[in-house]
């Protein structure tokens, strides 16, 4: 298919309705392929020349864009959801828990949403679903997966937020019971459930939030009412939770990972992308990835993994020196709206880091 999309937008304003009349197209520009599904969704606000554009159609076999001038008072913000597979890796070492690697992977973005957003206010005014296939980006990637000799004292010391849970012997019923009511289909895009893949059933309110002990409360019976459940599809899932792991010592150090490691790398900051995925494709490792974004990669990961002390090291400062009591968008990372706030990310990033350095000095003094 075509490497970049070609946008025509019609000629003239407000002249949507006029049925039966030829409409005028002109070429207006075009857009690298890579960046289409993000920026010429259908429903997607498009600026040109500072001008907004409305999308009407896109052809994404073909590549091209139709656009209609648009003076919405709202611009639009696609969500995307990824997952790391990794081919091989080139070099590892597993350092007290943690290990570094890198290599060749396959970055799946999935685009599945798009939020329109008010002008000034920012405010939400409603969600559209993008039903474009999945692109995949072959590259180079450095990861870092964390095992359990790292996580177990964290888990003791209430440091670690991002295992799955276990959400109580009613879970079962109550699963089926809110994907009947919202009838089998998703309740952000309206995706229906496919034979192959039952859709998932989210909590709105973290169930982590209700504080459910197995054998000393029953936190989980208002956990799992049915108001607090809504049916989602696995992409939109994975977008709402990505959302939320934010709130995590594993979303914060990938966040933070993505400002330091640009600085390391003295290259532009949107040449590279982190993925936290709570449990790896590969060996279902919790994992922060970070991958280039130039196709086949031009040797940031080696560099990468190389520098890995050094980063943590920047990450750690970065942390620590941020003036926030409670983690922000210059450390590690924007609070999502309906996170939990009883949680600490910056406490949780710091803890995880600390416990990757931990690991480095022993095996210092251990070689010395
Ligand atoms: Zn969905
Ligand atoms: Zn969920
Ligand atoms: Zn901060």
């Amino acid at each position: 298919s075509p490497e970049r999309v070609v946008i025509h937008a019609v000629r003239g304003k407000g002249e949507e309705g006029k049925k039966g009349n030829e409409e005028d197209f002109v070429e207006i520009g075009v857009l690298e392929r890579a960046a289409a599904p993000m920026l010429l969704h259908e429903g997607a606000v498009y600026l040109h020349d500072g001008e907004p554009y409305l999308v009407e159609r896109l052809d994404w076999d073909e590549g091209h864009a139709w656009v209609r001038p648009a003076a919405v008072g709202y611009y639009t913000q696609a969500i995307s959801s990824q997952e790391v597979r990794v081919i091989r890796a080139q070099e590892q070492l597993d350092i007290g828990g943690a290990r570094h690697a890198y290599g060749p992977v396959q970055v799946v973005s999935q685009f599945s949403s798009y939020r329109q957003v008010k002008l000034h206010t920012h405010e939400t005014l409603g969600l559209g679903a993008i039903d474009l296939p999945e692109q995949v980006l072959e590259t180079d990637a450095y990861w870092l997966a964390f095992g359990d000799d790292l996580l177990d004292p964290l888990r003791a010391a209430g440091l670690w937020r991002s295992d799955p849970n276990d959400y109580g012997p009613n879970w079962a019923q109550q699963r089926d019971a809110a994907r009947a009511r919202d009838g089998y289909r998703c309740t952000s895009c309206g995706k229906p459930e496919s034979p192959a893949r039952q859709h998932d059933v989210h909590h709105k309110r973290p169930f982590r939030a209700f504080g459910y002990v197995p054998g000393l409360n029953e936190a989980y019976r208002l956990a799992n009412t049915l108001d607090n459940l809504t049916t989602l599809c696995r992409a939109c899932h994975r977008r709402v939770e990505q959302g939320q792991r934010l709130r995590t010592g594993l979303g914060g150090l990938a966040f933070a990972l993505g400002s330091i490691a640009p600085l390391h790398l003295m290259c532009d900051p949107r040449d590279i992308g982190v993925v936290a995925e709570q449990q790896a494709t590969a060996d279902g490792l919790p994992t922060v990835t970070v991958y280039e974004k130039i196709p086949a990669g031009i040797g940031f990961s080696q560099r990468l993994y190389e520098l890995r002390n050094d980063l943590l090291r920047g990450v750690a400062e970065l942390v620590r020196r941020c003036p926030c009591p409670r983690g922000c968008p210059a450390c590690v990372g924007p609070v999502s709206e309906d996170a939990d706030d009883s949680v600490d990310a910056k406490a949780l990033t710091l803890a995880l880091v600390q416990a990757c350095l931990a690991g480095v000095q022993e095996t210092h003094s251990f070689v010395v």
